[in-house]
């Protein structure tokens, strides 16, 4: 049992003036595994005078200065992967394989993130002007639970490389994957002030750093609804804001395609972190005149996909993070059964054998018209909807007609057709034939998955302000 009753401000562990506790659960076994005493407003409010006073300082550091300390944080997070990895597997249930390479992207992207700022020029021209980009000032960063050190150490990285210092309110649900990058980053040994952790609910430290005048950006990972909430509130302040939301990604199997690669592309981007993740690929969209043929293909897959135990290496679907959002796929899985769906794998309640835990069967349905409820809002879960289309113009169709724009996939055999149907899609990212991972590109979503990229080039620039001089030496 894990007592985290420490929030990180000034470069100091401190013992929050929040006094509400707040219970952490094994998913995979229900149990009670600790407690994290939570960070309230004041604490946001100290973590942000801490940070505010650091800002002068850092924001003049050399990048070189800020690059050595991007490494010194990668070496940290790194050293401690381990540790992170069974804090990820143990409070959020990610099966083994998925949870390495989670641990493994939060310290990759710190070096990434030193790279990028090696190559970049803070000073450029712009016709006789010479334009500088400035940091932004005190950057609040605020994570979800699923994939929380890995968009922690992400935005840190960003906010860093930039010059900006930074107040992290990550998910609660976290608290132990928190905990062990809290005490990587202490030992990298930044400037007292620059890194803050407040640990807390969204309704008071997240409110609080949205709404804070001394905060000036804020990045928030999280859903579409509470990013429409933090939006009203940081108009207030004008803090300049990235918001990464919500997403229901269409996989776009073109009628070339190779079944043998369309359907294990299509299961793995769709079962994705136990279909906890806003890029998976849930609605699968698939020529009407091969629809039987591909569903007997991912009826027998999804027959030889193992959900349950994440520390079994055969296991690929772990546990929902909580009773809240196992209670939540069950909901969508009955609304899709009501609104006349055809259920062809899984359905409500546990995979066979398994009594305790809050694992879900790996679910498809099939026959689904994009304006039904599953095919429309984001369940997340692994639970993916096959949609037949007439010809490639009704797939573009189809695939863009979502209110949300994060990332697309398109399978075929010929990549210059899917290319061309990649260009037509409304999304930040267009995934063709490949699932890999290019830290340089940008990361957003179009509509309703966002405002603003991450990563790369693009994440630094979310930080910074151009400021234009004229007639200055
Ligand atoms: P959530 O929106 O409930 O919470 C996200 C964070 O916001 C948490 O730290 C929460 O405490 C905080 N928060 C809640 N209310 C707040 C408020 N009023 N003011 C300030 N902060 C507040 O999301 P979640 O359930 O933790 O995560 C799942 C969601 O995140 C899904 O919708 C998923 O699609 C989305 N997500 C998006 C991306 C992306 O990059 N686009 C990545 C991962 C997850």
């Amino acid at each position: 049992m894990q007592i985290i009753d420490q929030i990180y401000i000034d470069g100091a562990f401190v013992t929050p003036h929040g006094e509400e506790f707040f219970d952490l659960f094994n998913p995979s076994t229900e149990r009670v595994i600790g407690r994290v005493r939570l960070a309230d407003a004041e604490d946001a409010r100290d973590a942000i005078a801490a940070a505010k006073r650091a800002f002068p300082a850092f924001s003049r550091t050399d990048k070189l200065e800020r690059v050595d300390m991007l490494r010194r944080m990668h070496a940290a997070v790194a050293a401690r992967a381990s540790e992170l990895f069974e804090a990820i597997v143990e409070e959020y249930g990610a099966p083994v394989s998925r949870g390495r390479s989670m641990a493994q992207h939060a310290s990759d992207v710190l070096l990434e993130a030193a790279k990028v700022l090696e190559d970049y020029s803070f000073v450029r021209r712009a016709g006789s002007a010479e334009v500088v980009m400035q940091p932004l000032g005190v950057a609040g960063l605020i994570t979800p639970w699923n994939s929380d050190a890995g968009f922690v150490c992400g935005k840190l990285a960003s906010a860093f490389a930039a010059g900006c210092t930074a107040v992290v309110k990550p998910s609660e649900m976290s608290a132990i994957q928190t905990r062990v990058v809290t005490e990587a980053l202490h030992e990298a040994e930044l400037p007292p002030g620059v890194f803050n952790i407040v640990t807390g609910r969204g309704e008071t430290a997240g409110a609080q750093i949205s709404s804070h005048p001394d905060v000036a950006k804020l990045s928030f990972t999280g859903s579409t609804a509470v990013g429409k909430t933090i939006l009203r509130t940081v108009a207030e302040t004008l803090k300049r804001v990235t918001l990464e939301l919500g997403g229901k990604s269409p996989m776009i199997v073109l009628d070339d395609a190779n079944f043998d690669e369309a359907v294990p592309f299509a299961l793995q981007a769709g079962f994705m972190n136990s279909g906890q993740a806003c890029i998976a690929g849930t609605r699968i969209l698939v020529p009407q005149a091969r629809l039987s043929e591909f569903e007997e293909r991912i009826v027998d897959a999804v027959a030889g996909i193992q959900a349950g135990d994440p520390r079994d290496p055969r296991t690929s679907i772990g546990p929902m993070v909580s009773q809240k959002q196992w209670d939540r796929v069950q909901r969508y899985i009955r609304i899709g059964i009501d609104e006349g769906a055809r259920l062809i794998a899984g359905g409500e309640g546990r995979p066979h054998g398994v009594n305790a835990g809050w694992f879900v069967r790996p679910t498809v349905f099939s026959h689904v018209k994009n304006d039904m409820t599953i095919a429309r809002e984001e369940i997340f879960g692994p639970v993916l909807s096959i949609i037949a289309y007439r010809d490639t113009e009704d797939a573009i169709a189809i695939a863009n007609d979502t209110p949300y724009g994060l990332q697309a996939y398109v399978c075929s055999s010929d990549v210059g057709r899917a290319s061309a149907v990649a260009s037509q899609i409304e999304a930040g990212r267009v995934l063709v034939n490949t699932l890999a991972h290019e830290p340089a590109a940008p990361f957003g979503g179009f509509k309703h998955s966002g405002i603003g990229r991450e990563y790369g080039t693009f994440g630094l620039e979310a930080f910074l302000e151009p400021k234009a001089l004229l007639g200055a030496v």
